[in-house]
């Protein structure tokens, strides 16, 4: 019995644990309730300790397009890589491997001076379409990393948005593309430094460094 009330109490502070990390990371409410066991309730009440304001509210991203447009394509490539790598290297859970890849994901954006394009609902979206096979990744046949594409999509002789910038990109209104390639450096050195970024998780990390 004792060895019981422990094992739930230590439950307990997992599921804390974990529901903290996601909202550190400004998950919705849906995610938490997918990936902790903590009722809607105690959900709500642990976010406004934390955030001091109640959780964002509004639909869940229901489609795959979003991921296979030009940007969001190169920032989801680059979080599914390094979840993936979490995952092969490690034994975390997919819940933990989820948050702590995009902790990750957050920091290469920043060291990259990039603005963030994918969400944590929108990663931990991202997920479950790999998981119901919805997306897959191919590599690119000119740069060689691994990026997103719909499950149903021809792969062969597959070139990634890096590889291939759109041209009109820039040059659209206000529109995030626009933002990403104004980012102080320009399109071409920005391309290095992703795709040095992206090479240096491609080829495999050391994941004992990352804790
Ligand atoms: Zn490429």
């Amino acid at each position: 019995m004792i060895t019981k009330a422990k094992k739930s109490v230590l439950n307990d502070a997992t599921q804390i644990r974990l529901a903290t990390a996601y909202i550190q990371q400004d998950a919705r409410l849906q995610v938490l309730e997918s990936e902790t066991t903590l009722s809607r309730e105690r959900l709500i009440r642990l976010y406004k300790e934390i955030k001091q304001k109640s959780p964002p509210k509004g639909m869940l991203p229901f489609s795959t397009d979003w991921f296979l447009t030009w940007q969001p394509n190169i920032h989801s490539s680059l979080f599914i890589n390094l979840f993936r790598q979490l995952v092969r290297n490690t034994n975390m859970a997919v819940s933990d491997a989820i948050v702590k890849a995009y902790a990750l994901y957050r920091e290469q954006i920043h060291a990259l001076d990039l603005p963030e394009v994918l969400s944590i609902t929108r990663a931990w979206r991202l997920v479950k379409f790999f998981e119901a096979d919805m997306l897959k990744t191919t590599p690119c046949s000119r740069c060689h990393g691994e990026y997103v594409i719909d499950t149903y999509d021809l792969a062969n002789g597959y070139v990634c948005g890096l590889c291939n910038l759109p041209s009109r990109a820039g040059k659209t209104r206000k529109s995030a593309a626009q933002r990403f390639l104004m980012k102080k450096q320009p399109a071409c050195l920005l391309k290095e430094s992703l795709i040095n970024s992206l090479w240096r998780i491609f080829g495999g990390f050391d994941a004992v460094s990352l804790f």
